[in-house]
């Protein structure tokens, strides 16, 4: 009791994309539940956090950017051994989903050195329906010709977060 479990598994799971599509407030809410306006911070950042699923231990290290994206400075060893990888957009601003064909994909293959490496676009911010820019039409497909999983969330609605990176880990789990 108190005792953490033994992992099965640690997995290595990263975030791209832009800044401000609020891959910090996905992994705030992820790892501690909450919600803060953020105040940006230099530097990459972790955050470890054990789940339970499939019947499995999993010990995840998910990684952001925290800030980093805007100097282009993301290098090799942030990619290194990633088994997920996030690729974030916010729905109210279509040159951040522009961005991820544009710079993150192109990144990704560059850098990844993990052959089986999943890859999930997260489109976030749906709770600013009004302000919408890209359709989950537009998101499906696009995470379709590109052979990832889709999931469109709000970190500050706290939704389908928790259900975006299980699907992810999920996923990595009956990878061979
Ligand atoms: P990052 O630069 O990608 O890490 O983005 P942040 O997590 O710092 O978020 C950028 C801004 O968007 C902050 O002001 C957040 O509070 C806000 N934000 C993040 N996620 C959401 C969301 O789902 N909905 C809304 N309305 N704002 C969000």
């Amino acid at each position: 009791p108190g005792l953490q479990p033994e992992p099965d598994y640690t997995f290595k799971i990263l975030l791209v994309g832009d800044s401000g599509v609020g891959k910090s407030s996905l992994l705030l809410r992820f790892a501690t539940g909450g919600f803060e306006e953020l105040v940006p911070t230099i530097g990459v950042d972790f955050k470890a956090k054990v789940v339970q699923l499939g019947g499995k231990t999993v010990k995840l290290t998910i990684w952001d950017t925290a800030g980093q994206e805007r100097f282009r400075t993301l290098t090799s060893s942030y990619y290194r051994g990633a088994q997920g990888i996030i690729l974030v957009y916010d729905v109210t601003r279509a040159e951040t989903f522009d961005s991820l064909a544009d710079i993150w994909l192109r990144e990704v293959d560059m850098y990844n050195t993990v052959d089986e490496c999943i890859k999930m676009v997260v489109a976030n911010k749906t709770d600013l329906a009004e302000q919408r820019e890209v359709s989950t039409d537009v998101g499906v497909q696009f995470a379709r010709a590109h052979g990832c999983l889709f999931v469109e969330t709000s970190a500050k609605g706290n939704v389908a977060v928790e259900q975006a990176f299980e699907e992810l880990v999920l996923k990595i789990l009956e990878t061979p």
